[in-house]
C-alpha cells in the first residue's frame, strides 16, 4: 500500500478548494483521484502523483477487462478454468505442467499437448491463459487457422491493426497459446509466419502453449524439432484408449 498524504494535512489541495462543508466521496484525495506519495522522511513528494486507493481498484478492474478482451479467448468458454478441470489419470501430467506454467513457476515454459478432439487440451490452454490474466499479465489465445487469417486482414489496415502490429503482438505477448496447430492450410507463407513466431519465442525465452491433433512427426519438421528440443519444453501425448507419453 502506498502511503498517501491528505491534501488537507498539507494545506495544498490537489484540486480546487471545495466550498465549506462540501462532502467528499473520498476524503483521502478529496475526489481528485490522485495524491502525493510520502517521501522517506515522511514529507509529501510534490514532484510525484499516484492514484488514490479509491480508484486503484477500479483501474485494476479495467486493466483486467482490457487484458481479457486482448486475449481473445473463444466465446462461450468463461467456464473453462484450471480449477474446474477434471483430472483423469491420463491427463495428470498435462494438468501438472499446465498448473506450473499457469503460475509462471518452474522450469517448463513451453507445453505441447498432443491429443485427439475433446481430450481437454484446449480447456487446459484456456485455463493457463486465464490464470495469467488474473495475475494481470497479458496472454493471447489463438486458434491457428484464424491467427493466420487475422494476420492477412492486417494487410488492408493501418496502425494498431496493421499486419506489422498484429504480428508483433504474436511475437512478443508474454504468453501465447496456439490452439490446434496443424489444422491450418499449409502454404509457404503460412509456414514462414508460424516458423518465425515459434523461433522468435524460443530465442527470447517467451512462454508458449501448443495444442494439436497432429502427431509431432506429421507437423512441419522445423516446428516439431523446436517443440521437442527447447530444453524448457515438454511434449505430452495423450492417446486414448492407449496412453503413451513422451518427454521432449
Ligand atoms: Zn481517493
Amino acid at each position: 500500500m502506498i502511503k498517501s498524504l491528505r491534501p488537507k494535512d498539507t494545506g495544498k489541495a490537489l484540486s480546487d478548494e471545495p466550498a465549506q462543508g462540501e462532502q467528499f466521496i473520498c476524503v483521502n484525495c478529496r475526489d481528485a483521484h490522485f495524491v502525493h506519495p510520502l517521501r522517506e522522511d515522511g514529507k509529501p513528494d510534490y514532484t510525484r502523483v499516484v492514484s488514490c486507493e479509491c480508484v486503484r481498484e477500479q483501474i485494476e478492474r479495467e486493466r483486467k477487462q482490457s487484458l481479457l478482451r486482448y486475449c481473445e479467448l473463444p466465446t462461450g468458454t468463461a467456464h473453462l478454468t484450471l480449477e474446474n478441470f477434471k483430472v483423469s489419470p491420463e491427463l495428470q501430467e498435462a494438468y501438472d505442467l499446465a498448473a506450473q506454467l499457469a503460475e509462471g513457476s518452474g522450469e517448463v515454459t513451453w507445453i505441447t499437448l498432443v491429443a485427439g478432439a475433446d481430450r481437454g487440451k484446449t480447456h487446459l490452454a484456456i485455463g493457463i491463459c486465464r490464470r495469467w490474466l488474473q495475475r494481470g499479465t497479458p496472454a493471447r489465445f489463438a486458434y491457428v487457422p484464424l491467427l493466420l487469417e487475422e494476420l492477412r486482414r492486417g494487410f488492408r489496415e493501418e496502425g494498431d491493426r496493421s499486419y506489422e502490429a498484429r504480428f508483433d503482438r504474436f511475437l512478443n505477448v508474454p504468453l501465447l497459446a496456439l490452439d490446434d496447430l496443424g489444422a491450418e492450410y499449409r502454404t509457404p507463407w503460412v509456414q514462414e509466419k508460424l516458423d518465425t513466431i515459434i523461433d522468435y519465442r524460443l530465442i527470447n525465452g517467451l512462454p508458449l502453449v501448443v495444442t494439436t491433433n497432429t502427431p509431432l512427426d506429421e507437423l512441419p519438421f522445423r516446428i516439431a524439432s523446436r517443440l521437442r528440443r527447447n530444453p524448457s519444453s515438454r511434449v505430452v501425448v495423450i492417446d486414448a484408449p492407449e496412453f503413451r507419453k513422451t518427454k521432449r
